[in-house]
């Protein structure tokens, strides 16, 4: 393989690695006629996630495939690591752990011969009934930014693209390739481009894809002052942007993409085509510069993922390790979140239950078909059901039953299962409550048997409030990946202490939520949405609204108990270079091991314009044994007291006083106290 290496070298210079990315770039431009420029633009025929190659040059295919959730199926043709779904990794609020999951995911892709994740989901939960709100990270950008971050550099470290999708106010699937995100400039930047911004600024992402939807009457990826101006202009975005797939489908002047900054049309060009492109060019209505600009950039990201490179210098990636599949596992062992736990009915004690009844439509379900739940549906090797975890846990010590009278307790399966309407890519969820037949099974059951646990497989919230004071305990499991059932039993029995937290508010019911107040903000009027709410998504709603949510943003129990105590601040003055550090002694009540996720929010005081009541700026998880105490330093800087000021076009701050609270999720705040802001 050297020698051949070596003889590709000679004729391809680009093909040197030990130039620099730039001048490799610039030798390669020097070679492309105006037709291999216009041809790289777009995909090959016929096989959906690979670009043309040009074989001439020795230009060779990009290829990508989907994620989030695993590498999928449809589009690599390989049973890969079904990892536990988006929510579910931001649930463990572990920054070093979605690192790791980058790493595995990526070593998959490239295993899967292919060299771009399409993944990380960027856009923030707007709303529940988002058919793909399991496919994202958080109704907060500050939360999705720290999981989304470490994400992207972990699969980067690889080699492999990330992409971050969808660019941007993509917020639901009704009329997805229509619909008009009608948004304010200052929601549009502080909430829905905020993790989008931060994650270019600080883990530089080699791709972006643009949405099907407008924001502001401009189609998503011809929006040149979202694109062009702002991601790549203000933000120094220096890799691609691709088209969601058929995004530019009615889009005839290619212009407005290349002008917009657009690299790829995905999968077949649509805008894109020879003729048009070779028309509107000589009309002059893009120049070559800004062709240059868009072909450059997905060179560029060409060379990253070492397409250009010795195939023995670049990772080599692996599958279906067990490794792999250790990291699904202990997402789905963190990210698992304990809802309500009356009178510590968990965790179960293996050698005191007799018998267990396993009941419920989501027990034995197995999650990973072809194309459930849409472009991110993966397909694994194997997939172990909550039943199936449970019974080889269980196997010689508890005996299953199906008479849930005699069972010591009741275990439900309940949820939603990413089909259509429920979970899935393309089409909202039809019903926010779970079907009818669940909520009938779990009133029954509690009432045949107070002994009665609730464990949700969902990828998005569903309602209590017809069966929750009868239930004393629930768990969310969401879509726990592969591994879930030995997570959920390892949980169910004690032997992980469940420590996951909610990145998204579960409201009482769904004219609480944000976008629910008129069909003109949810899901709109064919054409339009309007995003009325502004900046006071998720609980910066519930907050101002003060609506009290079923459980709210950042909460979770444990089987143990944490005491917050001694709050210190070392300075109180935060300035350009002095961020403040607070600090508070935490300490393991119970008799367990635990790990607690402390959370710090700020308000600002006297702002003159209107500001969210609270707003997550940090967070840290910490492992304690019993008994055992540790300080816990959270620091904030400027850059977390930013607002947008819309009047400027531009991120500013407020001088003046900020109450800083520290607590165990948004509503349970332990600390207060003042900072002040001076420039
Ligand atoms: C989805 C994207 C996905 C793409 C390619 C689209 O329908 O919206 O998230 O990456 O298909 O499969």
């Amino acid at each position: 393989m050297r020698d051949s290496f070596e003889r590709l070298k000679d004729k391809y210079p680009y093909y040197n690695e030990t130039f620099d990315v730039e001048e490799r770039i610039d030798l390669i431009m020097k070679k492309l006629q105006l037709f291999d420029k216009f041809k790289l633009l777009s995909g090959r025929h016929f096989s959906l996630w690979v670009t043309k190659p040009i074989l001439r040059l020795k230009i060779p295919s990009l290829g990508m495939t989907d994620g989030p959730n695993g590498v999928a199926f449809h589009s690599s043709l390989k049973k890969n690591t079904k990892f536990p779904n988006s929510k579910c990794l931001s649930s463990t609020w572990n920054r070093e752990l979605a690192k790791e999951y980058g790493i595995a995911i990526a070593k998959e892709v490239r295993a899967s011969k292919r060299h771009i994740l399409l993944a990380p989901g960027i856009n923030i939960d707007r709303t529940p009934m988002n058919g793909r709100t399991f496919e994202y990270f958080s109704e907060d950008p500050y939360l999705t930014r720290e999981i989304g971050s470490p994400f992207v550099e972990g699969i980067q470290s690889q080699r492999i693209g990330a992409c971050l999708k969808h660019y941007v106010a993509n917020n639901q699937e009704t009329n997805r390739f229509t619909m008009n995100s009608v948004v304010d400039e200052r929601t549009l930047h502080e909430i829905y481009l905020r993790a989008f911004r931060d994650i270019v600024l600080r883990s530089n992402p080699w791709v972006v894809m643009g949405s099907y939807n407008k924001i502001n009457g401009i189609r998503g990826c011809a929006h040149k002052e979202l694109l062009r101006d702002t991601l790549m202009d203000k933000w120094g975005f220096k890799g691609y942007v691709v088209t969601d797939w058929f995004a530019t489908r009615g889009i005839t002047k290619p212009e407005d993409c290349i002008k917009a900054g657009l690299s790829l049309e995905m999968p077949i060009p649509i805008a894109y085509k020879m003729f048009q492109l070779r028309k509107a060019y000589k009309q002059g209505k893009f120049t070559i510069e800004e062709l240059d600009d868009v072909v450059r950039r997905l060179l560029r990201v060409m060379f990253y993922v070492g397409l250009f490179d010795n195939p023995e210098s670049i990772p080599q990636g692996e599958r279906n390790t067990t490794e792999i599949q250790n990291v699904a596992r202990r997402i789905a062992e963190e990210g698992i979140i304990l809802l309500k736990n009356e009178n510590e009915i968990l965790p179960l004690d293996i050698d005191e239950v007799k018998t267990i009844a396993v009941l419920g439509p989501n027990k034995a379900k197995k999650f990973g078909k072809l194309l459930y739940g849409g472009s991110a549906a993966v397909i694994s090797p194997y997939e172990i059901t909550p039943e199936e975890g449970l019974k080889k846990k269980l196997e010689g010590k508890v005996e299953f039953t199906e008479d849930r009278m005699i069972a010591d307790y009741c275990i439900i399966f309940a949820g939603l299962d990413h089909s259509r309407g429920m979970d899935c890519e393309s089409i909202d969820r039809d019903n926010f409550e779970l079907p009818e037949e669940q909520i009938q099974l779990i009133k029954e059951t509690v009432n045949i048997n107070p002994n009665t646990i609730v464990v949700l497989l969902t990828g998005s919230p569903v309602p209590m409030i017809q069966w929750i004071d009868n239930v004393p305990a629930i768990v969310e499991a969401w879509y726990p990946g592969m591994e879930g059932g030995l997570a959920i039993a390892d949980i169910l029995f004690g032997d992980i202490n469940p420590s996951g937290k909610l990145p998204i508010t579960f409201p009482k019911e769904l004219s609480d939520s944000p976008a629910h107040k008129s069909e003109k903000t949810f899901p709109g009027d064919g054409e339009n949405v309007l995003y009325e709410e502004g900046l006071f998504v998720g609980y910066r709603h519930f907050d101002q609204q003060q609506i009290e949510p079923q459980f709210p943003f950042g909460y979770g129990l444990s089987y143990t108990s944490f005491e917050y105590s001694n709050l210190k601040l070392a300075n109180n003055l935060i300035s350009k270079d002095r961020p403040v550090t607070i600090s508070i002694d935490l300490t393991n009540t119970g008799e367990r091991a635990g790990s607690e996720i402390v959370q710090l929010y700020i308000s600002a005081n006297e702002s003159p314009i209107i500001r969210p009541p609270k707003e997550l700026k940090n967070f840290t998880k910490v492992h304690l044994e019993p008994s055992e105490t540790k300080t816990v330093d959270l620091q904030v800087s400027l850059s977390d007291l930013i607002h947008y000021d819309s009047r400027i076009h531009n991120w500013t701050y407020g001088v003046g006083t900020y109450t800083v609270r520290i607590g165990s999720s948004s509503h349970d705040i332990k600390f207060e106290t003042l900072v002040a802001c001076k420039p």
